[in-house]
């Protein structure tokens, strides 16, 4: 099974990205992931990418690229994977089809994490930081009603990337990149969205199910 997990800032990508790669045993290949690996490891590519993150500069394209074809051709990535953080644009999305192309290969499916702007603000808005043990608590969730960390006493605040006005912002941001990405693999045929409200176990369920289709 190789398929792609795309979805909003706030959907609980990573999480389900974990849990989806688990169930099918195939492995996660997040770009976090493989930037970490290939700076810590040192190797050529890791190395050009530290001179860009250095200076403060995004990665180029053709760095994450190399570093992405570099993991899908190792062994345990032969029979499948879960990609998470790429593609993340139409652009990148036809490199990856031709390159997997070359081996034969093509993506069975492309899953879309849906959750509508609101949830996402009232998710991501109502968490607090503590600023002494940095411990993250959510005003509604938890039931949190005073400033004070219940672990260690310490005064809660609100992160900047947390902030209602931010998190709108960067969802826009997310609908620009991703539309058009979203429909390219509509029109290919292998998109399917999964509703990613409610508990974590009943959307890894839900995907898991929209999955059974599309697998060999
Ligand atoms: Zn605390």
């Amino acid at each position: 099974m190789r398929l792609v997990l795309v979805g909003p800032p706030g959907a609980g990508k990573g999480t389900q990205a974990q849990y989806i790669a688990s169930n099918l045993s195939i492995p996660k290949i997040s770009t976090g992931d493989i930037f970490r690996a290939n700076v810590s490891g040192g190797t050529d590519l890791g190395k050009l990418a530290k001179t860009y993150m250095d200076r403060g500069d995004l990665v180029p394209d053709e760095v994450t690229i190399a570093m992405v074809r570099d993991r899908l051709s190792e062994s345990d990535a032969q029979d499948g994977f879960l990609l998470d953080g790429f593609p993340r644009n139409v652009a990148q999305a036809e490199i990856l089809r031709d390159m997997l192309k070359d081996w034969g290969q093509a993506l069975d499916l492309v899953l879309e994490l849906v959750v509508d702007d609101d949830e996402v603000v009232r998710r991501l808005a109502g968490r607090r930081t503590c600023s002494q043990c940095g411990r993250i608590w959510h005003v509604e969730f938890d039931d949190k009603k005073d400033d004070e960390c219940d672990a260690c006493g310490g005064a809660l605040f609100q992160r900047d990337d947390d902030k209602e006005e931010t998190v709108r912002h960067r969802l826009e941001v997310y609908q620009e990149q991703t539309a058009p990405l979203v429909s390219y693999y509509a029109d290919e045929g292998i998109l399917v969205g999964v509703d990613a409200t409610g508990p974590v176990e009943e959307v890894t369920q839900r995907a898991m199910e929209a999955i059974r289709p599309f697998m060999g």
